[in-house]
């Protein structure tokens, strides 16, 4: 069986194993392997917190949380393309 995946609302990483905010937008917890962010961790979570931590993870230059995990041939613009598809 194949398992769900979840996109991550900062970096669009698209391989969570819950979703960020589940039923009554109670945070998973789970740190995003790729940039970092621990959802439920920062008390301004929300639209604007996303923001403002992808754009610092990305003038540190996107590195990975868990650079072990990090696929070959990895494009962060590619990746942040998963942002869009998820608001459409
Ligand atoms: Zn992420």
């Amino acid at each position: 069986m194949r398992e769900k995946k979840y996109i991550c609302p900062v970096c669009g990483f698209d391989g969570l194993k819950e979703p960020p905010y589940g039923e009554s937008n109670i945070p998973s917890y789970e740190i995003c392997p790729c940039c970092g962010f621990e959802f439920g961790f920062d008390v301004a979570d929300g639209r604007e917190a996303f923001a403002v931590f992808r754009k610092r993870w990305l003038a540190n230059g996107a590195p990975w949380f868990l650079a072990k995990v990090k696929p070959e041939k990895w494009v962060v613009e590619k990746q942040l393309g998963n942002l869009n598809r998820e608001k459409a």
